[in-house]
């Protein structure tokens, strides 16, 4: 046993394998334990594929292929054997899936076609009944993207192309309306000339069939007559043709119809790039026709009403935009897309978007890393940063007013909603994405997923226009279990016996490191003889302090390719980054309000300070005065900080995210609002066990299951230890 432990931490320290107490993991294949259960992706129902919609608003742009066939199952579900339909529902989804795994691509009305086929639809008259009533219960269509290295890019043009297509339509509306209307300024000046009211004129505006009832000559002596000549001044005319040339020459926003294509001549800008530097050349070298166009809407806003006043307005207008325009104009231009790849990232071109940052200038800047890992600058080894991306989001997050949202790509889709935000941005907007396209033979769905579960890659976004401080701007609720250093998770697995083992263990940024094979020196394979009582998991490590010395080594379970459980011992060096991983979480968790620390100090002073007054008066002179030592009334923040949680389960509504994992588990016992917000709308409905699962579930670890309310419900004491964790 000594021999063991003496290996183990040999290890541990020094990562030399002494010779038959390890397995080498480098050419292993191995994966973290809790990946047991996603080695297909394609029989599991979640967030991805998605299908992307280009009609209907923002939000309905973006589904997800299980959410749109829930909602054709819902749709049909009145309409009998709903179990049947159901299954064929669940075998098509999949083969939509396998069809993406194989590189074929398309809208979903085509993959829809040929997985059908693949399953053999044609031969089986219930299947191809049941997919008939759900294909027309089926309401949209649109590219399906599944979660690899292309969806980032793919997804954020597609829902910035949406909002620019709502845009253009209401500028299109605007800017036509403007040019009719000045062109009738024309046209009912010119009606009023000579020229305008010369026999040939009215001839030509009588139609053939009626040209003999009329004497055109008489009748245009009688208009000139009747009709009052004052010509337009000559600067207006010139001004209200100006306007309509720069109104018809803009190149912002292109032609809705071939009809409108007369009315706008220019041929129309790109707006999407993949380097800055050549979207700040474009927009430097567009200002001016920006500034033009701004202007020539503004002051054809006041022509069309008749209120234009040289006097007032020429000296006005002459400066227009001289010191560039406000948020307010550049609103009606459409936003720059750049999608940048964070390992192209050149110093010049990380130092450009900070100056369109500075510039104020209506980016939106997609920065997408695919590889967590860099080599160290001093060494051969790997270390996980992604230090670019890091640098980016936490300098634009420092000027205080630009949108900032970093996610992994597993996470957009539930992101959805921020991310929309964030392309409506009035201002620049930077979006740091995780594709977790970095490990061979692991998708990227995974990686991105568990960078974002070892908080690698945490999630949050900050937002200068949801309010004026800290609290209202910045958010990490997308992140599982916020109130933890490390989420938890249940791992039920069987022993060498055969019997059912149940762990609460937390996945660590150990874990991720498990799943790329450049950090396997950082791991050593126990053979199972050799487990001994020292293997201790790393988050127990990991929660104590660094010097702390005990004689236990700190292990992660993994599983290789047939699901057997396997031990490793992490080496020091790995277990100090999970360390100064926690302490990013931690600053991240203080931005976010959790376990704010200035919070905590004032908590802390204030109860030190109400014990202190609330302590009984034993002076002589306080009791000879008769004064009570009754005690002050406690400070509310103090009052806050020794109330205790209540024994009853609660949801912190407010922060629901609608995810429906609790709604699922029991929707007797866990139920929404009119906002669709979750809430425990009968405590006694379920078990306690559903209350410990539901808060488990929950990625934003909103439940609190409170104490059970059976005590002969079995295994309590289990699920006590569990919900420990969500108190
Ligand atoms: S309370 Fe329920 S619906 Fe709301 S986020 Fe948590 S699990 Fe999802």
């Amino acid at each position: 046993m000594q021999v063991e432990l003496q290996a183990h931490i040999a290890f541990h320290l020094t990562g030399r394998l002494p010779q038959g107490a390890f397995d080498a993991t480098a050419q292993s294949d191995l994966r973290p334990a809790f990946f047991a259960g996603y080695r297909d992706l394609t029989a599991l129902r979640y967030d991805f594929p998605l299908v992307l919609v280009r009609a209907g608003d923002n939000r309905q742009s973006v589904q997800s292929l299980s959410g749109l066939i829930d909602d054709a199952l819902r749709e049909i579900a009145a309409s009998g054997n709903e179990e049947r339909v159901r299954k064929h529902a669940i075998r098509l989804e999949r083969e939509i899936r396998k069809l993406l795994t194989e590189g074929v691509a398309g809208p979903l009305s085509e993959l829809w076609d040929i997985a059908a086929g693949r399953i053999g639809a044609k031969a089986d008259q219930l299947l191809s009944d049941s997919l008939s009533r759900l294909r027309g219960a089926l309401t949209r269509d649109g590219e399906v993207v599944d979660c690899d290295m292309a969806m980032p890019f793919r997804l954020f043009q597609h829902l910035w192309q949406v909002t620019q297509d709502r845009k253009a339509r209401k500028f299109r509306a605007d800017i036509n309306t403007l040019i009719m209307k000045l062109s009738d300024i024309l046209n009912a000046e010119f009606g009023r000339s000579k020229e305008g009211l010369s026999s040939e004129r009215l001839r030509a505006s009588v139609g053939t069939a009626h040209q003999g009832a009329f004497d055109f000559d008489a009748m245009s002596r009688l208009l000139a007559g009747s009709t009052p000549n004052v010509p337009m001044p000559e600067s207006r005319r010139r001004r209200v043709r100006g306007l309509l040339s720069t109104l018809r020459a803009q190149r912002f926003f292109s032609p809705a119809s071939d009809s409108e294509k007369g009315i706008n001549v220019g041929e129309p800008y790109s707006f999407v790039f993949e380097k800055c530097s050549d979207a700040v050349a474009a927009y430097r070298e567009r200002l001016p026709k920006m500034i033009e166009l701004a202007k020539a809407i503004a002051v054809a806003r006041l022509e069309v009403h008749g209120e234009y006043s040289e006097g007032r307005h020429d000296a006005f207008f002459g400066e227009f935009g001289d010191n560039g325009l406000d948020p307010e104009d550049l609103a009606l231009f459409p936003d720059y897309l750049i999608c940048l790849h964070a390992a192209d990232l050149a110093a010049t071109e990380s130092d450009l978007i900070l100056q369109i940052f500075v510039a104020d200038m209506p980016a939106k800047i997609v920065v997408q890393t695919d590889d967590l890992l860099e080599q160290s600058p001093i060494g051969s080894e790997y270390m996980i940063s992604g230090l670019r991306s890091r640098q980016l989001v936490s300098t634009s997050i420092g000027f205080g007013a630009h949108y900032v949202l970093q996610s992994s790509s597993s996470n957009l889709f539930r992101l959805r909603d921020q991310v929309i935000r964030g392309i409506s941005y009035l201002g620049p907007a930077l979006f740091s994405v995780f594709s977790g396209a970095s490990v061979a033979g692991i998708r990227p769905y995974l990686i991105a997923a568990a960078a974002a579960e070892s908080r690698a890659f945490p999630a949050f976004t900050y937002d200068p226009s949801a309010g004026p401080d800290w609290a209202s701007r910045f958010s990490l609720y997308a992140n599982s279990q916020i109130n933890l250093d490390w989420p938890q998770q249940r791992l039920d697995y069987e022993d060498e016996e055969q019997q059912l083992v149940s762990e609460t263990l937390a996945f660590t940024l150990a874990d991720f490191a498990a799943c790329d094979p450049r950090c396997a020196k950082h791991f050593a394979k126990v053979p199972r003889a050799k487990w001994t009582a020292d293997l201790a998991p790393v988050s127990e490590f990991l929660a104590r302090e660094p010097n702390d010395v005990v004689e236990k080594v700190p292990c992660l379970l993994m599983v290789d390719s047939d699901n057997r459980l396997q031990k490793v011992v992490v080496s020091n060096k790995l277990v100090r980054e999970a360390r100064r991983c926690a302490d990013a979480w931690r600053s991240l968790q203080e931005l976010g309000g959790v376990h704010n620390s200035h919070a905590a100090l004032l908590v802390e002073r204030e109860r030190k300070a109400w014990a202190e007054q609330a302590r009984p008066a034993t002076a002589p002179e306080r009791k000879e005065s008769g004064a009570t030592a009754e005690a002050p009334a406690a400070p509310a923040a103090a009052e806050a900080a020794t109330e205790r949680p209540s024994d009853d389960p609660y949801i912190e509504t407010a922060r629901c995210t609608s995810c429906n994992e609790c709604t699922q588990i029991n929707d007797k016992m866990f139920g929404y609002d009119a906002n669709k917000q979750a809430s425990i709308i009968n405590p006694d409905a379920g078990t306690y066990r559903q209350l410990v699962e539901a808060a488990e579930s929950c990625q934003v670890s909103i439940i609190h299951p409170g104490k059970p309310r059976n005590p002969n419900e079995p295994g309590l004491d289990e699920l006590i230890k569990r919900a420990e964790s969500f108190l």
